[in-house]
């Protein structure tokens, strides 16, 4: 398994690899770019087919975390890390505190928060290992816990965004929405939709989540191996990434995809197929910002709610940048957001450089 050479090697700064045999923790922290702040992304613990996907899942992850927190204008690099979920190495508060060890090792060039597969007492497991955690419980009312309420609200304001600019509508009242994965974040954003209005598809792989989610609100549920080509106006995919390929693009109904999931492209091309079929992609990275906005809140301290808030009502305004600058030039959003990180980056350094 070569890395220097491997597909998504993107010059990270770093990899690590750990292993503590009597938990069976194996896992990967991936720090991608310090330029702007310590590395901050979230830890992702999956069952992997493969160490090859696992490395693949991360180095991906953390490129990505780079450019969402640029474009965020958080003081953040980009940094991710995946645990491999294996029979001999289940949940447990030893496997968390190891992961927890393993990155105070690190001394605060990463610096880690929930993903797929991770909870908020995980996380306090973690800390108490490492100072280098978010995603801790709230106190008081002070920016803090779970980070999927935050990502919801971002994800559901970018829809909005992206359904005045694609469908000319102000409101998503009467609209439909295919929903995949309804995990933290997508059971948030279906109580958001519903309150705004829009009628629900819903897919996931877990049947008590549907459970729980047609219990709460009014859903249809479709299979999941149907829901990217539902009839919706618009796609949210909140599962994991790799959803949006060469063969699934061309089957797509829906005018716009707006969703939380990390990678939804598999590769760079299908942004440019999707702007071929005219259907309007919001930027993964830029619409899922709000979880690492509250993470960058409560990491620097002394915030609130109303400051997380006042932050995340920045994504539809980026994303409509976005919008506009694909619809004057005719270029795919994911180039135009991925030229817009690069940029934030490269002034920042310049900066850097300026004031050694
Ligand atoms: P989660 O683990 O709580 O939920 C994911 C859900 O997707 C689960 O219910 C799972 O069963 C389901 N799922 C997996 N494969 C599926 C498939 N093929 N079809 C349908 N459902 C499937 O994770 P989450 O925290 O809700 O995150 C969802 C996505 O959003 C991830 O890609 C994550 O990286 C991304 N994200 C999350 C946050 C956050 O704040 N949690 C922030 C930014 C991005």
């Amino acid at each position: 398994m070569g890395v220097f050479n491997h597909a998504e090697f993107d010059d990270h700064e770093a990899l690590h690899f750990f292993k503590d045999e009597p938990t069976g923790l194996q896992a990967i922290i991936a720090i991608h770019s310090t330029i702007l702040g310590p590395a901050a992304g979230g830890c992702r613990r999956w069952t992997y087919t493969s160490e090859a996907d696992a490395l693949t899942d991360v180095l991906r992850l953390s490129r990505g975390m780079t450019y969402k927190n640029a474009v965020a204008g958080l003081p953040f690099g980009g940094g991710k890390a995946v645990i491999l979920a294996t029979d001999s190495a289940p949940k447990s508060t030893q496997l968390f505190a190891a992961f927890g060890r393993a990155v105070e090792s690190l001394a605060g060039c990463y610096i880690t928060a929930e993903d797929v597969g991770m909870n908020v007492a995980d996380m306090r497991h973690i800390g108490e290992q490492t100072q280098y955690v978010t995603g801790l419980p709230q106190r008081d009312d002070s920016a803090g816990g779970d980070p999927s309420p935050w990502t919801a609200l971002g994800v559901f304001l970018g829809i909005e965004a992206a359904v005045s600019t694609r469908l000319g509508k102000d409101s998503l009242d009467g609209l439909t929405v295919a929903v995949q994965g309804i995990g933290n974040v997508g059971a948030h954003l279906c109580r958001l939709l519903h309150e705004a209005g829009a009628s629900l598809l819903v897919a996931d792989v877990n049947r008590d989540s549907l459970a729980k989610i047609s219990a709460e609100l009014p859903v249809e549920i479709v299979a999941s191996t149907e829901i990217l080509y539902a009839d919706a106006d618009i796609l949210a995919p909140c599962a994991l990434g790799n959803v949006l390929t060469s063969a699934t693009i061309p089957k797509i109904k829906a005018q716009v995809i707006a969703g939380a999931a990390n990678n939804q492209l598999s590769t760079q091309d299908d942004g440019a197929r999707l702007s071929k079929r005219n259907i309007l992609y919001a930027p993964d990275y830029v619409i899922n910002a709000g979880g690492i906005i509250n993470v960058s809140h409560e990491y620097h301290g002394n915030s609130s709610d109303d400051r997380v808030r006042a932050d995340i009502d920045q994504i539809p305004e980026r994303l409509q940048a976005i919008f506009t600058a694909a619809n004057e030039t005719g270029r795919p959003t994911n180039e135009l957001a991925d030229e817009m990180a690069r940029r934030l980056i490269a002034a920042d350094r310049k900066q850097q450089d300026a004031s050694a």
